[in-house]
């Protein structure tokens, strides 16, 4: 069975997308840590992101810092925290979280809600830095 990630990337399940190349996609979290806390993925499906192989791993890298870059832009912040979490959507994904603190990268803490609106913004700015 497809993961919820390739639903989304197949426009069965509605995001808030950032960008899309032919092997990786972001969008933004549901819940997010800080306004623009985006999700990077690899579109073909795999749990632990430490059994992607070297070559593909490294593009993939790529990708992720060329999001944060534009996040970065986007969102104004001291810099762009980036975590592997996995514990629970089993298909690779690395968060970028605009921080300020330290407090922000906390997952354990009470998650924020933005307006539609305020997340297609946001996905539009940061796709626009691109
Ligand atoms: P993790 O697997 O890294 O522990 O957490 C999964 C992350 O994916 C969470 O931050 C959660 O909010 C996000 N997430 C789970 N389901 C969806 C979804 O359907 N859409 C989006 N945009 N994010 C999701």
């Amino acid at each position: 069975m497809a993961t919820i990630f390739t639903r989304i990337v197949q426009g069965e399940i509605p995001c808030y997308k950032v960008a899309e190349s032919e092997k990786f996609f972001a969008f933004l979290d549901i819940n997010p840590l800080a306004k623009g806390h985006t999700l990077v993925i690899p579109k073909a499906e795999g749990d632990y992101i430490f059994d992607i192989e070297n070559a593909d791993y490294a593009e993939y890298m790529l990708f992720v810092k060329k999001v944060a870059l534009a996040l970065k832009k986007a969102v104004p912040c001291k810099r762009v925290g980036v975590a592997v979490l996995g514990m629970e959507v089993p298909h690779t994904h690395v968060h970028l979280v605009p921080m300020n603190s330290e407090g922000d990268m906390s997952f354990t803490k009470e998650k924020l809600r933005f307006s539609p609106e305020e997340m297609a913004e946001v996905a539009a700015t940061i796709a626009a830095n691109m």
